[in-house]
């Protein structure tokens, strides 16, 4: 039997323990904030991959996440002769995007061959086939280069604490598999937006509105009067957008609202606009469009634009043709949504992303994962790094 035949048999087997690691990682709450929760999805992975005999290795971070590091076969020297990138790192998020108490209201539940339950697809199926890829590589062998298995915490914010130990991984990898859902097309991502988040505040005077309303300076008209020339800044046919999402502010109905704040998200798709349409922003923060207002802006994440190289264009080709041995049919698709896979292309490694389970829906209470995806995406993954020599990767 060849080392294909034995991973990909061996992952057919594990169907019902891949879906039994998912719901027990699907119902621990680990929206962004929740440092214990998103803790506690990765000691539920740790356990597994112990069980495995694989080890893992954490490097704590302060608010979000710990990051996981999972390795499978001896890491090179570090200072090799050339230092060439090495590692096949395959990669994923712990962190949801809802809050603590979303697991108590829909616990992960199955119902006609679809499971659902809070970041089911997004992305607690791509951590569970990660690991389980890892597994069948630490049992029979056959990966060209030593396998990392990287398991973040803070990805659906940005990556604020992620994102360096990301980089250094991919500075180290000679290629990226990021296992964000499948769309439900079945495709893969080949492109990403960029996106910027960031958070204003304004500042004004409180006054009476009633007895002393020319003595206010109201916060809440500026912020509108912003959110306006800041909206204005969209412009699709270059693919910006920009969406301010989450606004608050004032004291008390009757009085001249004394501060506003408000979360803007812009996305672009070539690299240079980021910084022109940067600059307008910051430019509308400054301006007072009500006289006597003072605002700030803060970045609060970023994430890159995932633009497809030559050679990550054979990562793709390869995957592709892995997935036509697997069974199914896979395309590359370009979307709005960020991910780290963004700051792993950046930094040059070659990098292939939403290759994880099929689901849909993300981000939302009707977030579904076809769980008849898990096997054959997991196979079509492995038979990928089994061809990465063959294919000069
Ligand atoms: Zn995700």
């Amino acid at each position: 039997m060849s080392t294909e035949a034995q991973i990909t048999a061996w992952l057919a087997s594990q169907h019902q323990a891949m879906i039994d690691l998912l719901r027990e990682t699907v119902d621990i709450d680990s929206g962004s904030y929740n440092k214990a929760g998103i803790d506690a999805v990765g000691a539920a992975i740790e356990r597994w991959l112990a069980g495995q005999g694989i080890p893992t290795e954490r490097l704590a971070q302060a608010k979000h996440g710990d990051c996981i590091r999972a390795m499978v076969g001896a890491e090179p020297a570090a200072a090799s002769p050339t230092n060439a990138p090495t590692n096949i790192v395959l990669m994923g998020h712990r962190d949801t995007v809802f809050p603590d108490g979303e697991v108590a209201q829909r616990p992960f539940t199955i119902k006609d061959g679809i499971a659902y339950g809070p970041g089911v697809a997004d992305m607690k199926a791509g951590l569970v086939m990660n690991a389980f890829v890892l597994a069948a590589f630490a049992k029979f062998g056959g990966a060209p280069a030593p396998l990392v298995g990287l398991f973040t915490g803070d990805e659906e914010i940005g990556s604020p604490e992620g994102r360096p130990v990301i980089e250094a991984e991919a500075r180290r990898a000679r290629v990226v598999f990021n296992s964000e859902p499948g769309r439900v097309s079945g495709n893969v991502v080949t492109g990403r937006k960029g996106g910027v988040f960031s958070f204003f505040r304004i500042t004004g005077k409180a006054a009476h509105s009633g007895g002393n309303f020319i003595e206010g300076i109201s916060a809440i008209e500026e912020l509108a009067r912003k959110i306006q020339a800041i909206h204005a800044l969209t412009d699709l046919e270059r693919g910006i957008t920009l969406n301010v999402g989450l606004v608050s502010g004032g004291q008390s109905v009757n009085t001249v609202a004394p501060w506003a704040e408000g979360q803007i998200d812009l996305r672009y798709v070539h690299p240079e606009d980021r910084d022109e349409i940067m600059g307008k922003i910051e430019a509308i923060i400054a301006r007072s469009f009500v006289p006597g207002t003072k605002a700030e802006l803060t970045i609060k994440g970023e994430f890159l634009p995932l633009n497809q190289t030559p050679v990550a264009k054979r990562l793709f080709e390869l995957y592709v043709q892995s997935a036509a041995e697997t069974g199914f049919k896979t395309d590359g698709e370009f979307t709005g949504g960020c991910a780290d896979s963004g700051f792993t292309a950046a930094v040059g490694a070659p990098t292939i992303c939403a290759v994880g389970p099929v689901g849909g829906k993300a981000h939302s209470p009707d977030e579904f994962l076809r769980i008849d995806s898990l096997v054959p995406r997991a196979q079509a993954m492995a038979r990928a790094i089994l061809k990465l020599e063959a294919a000069g990767l």
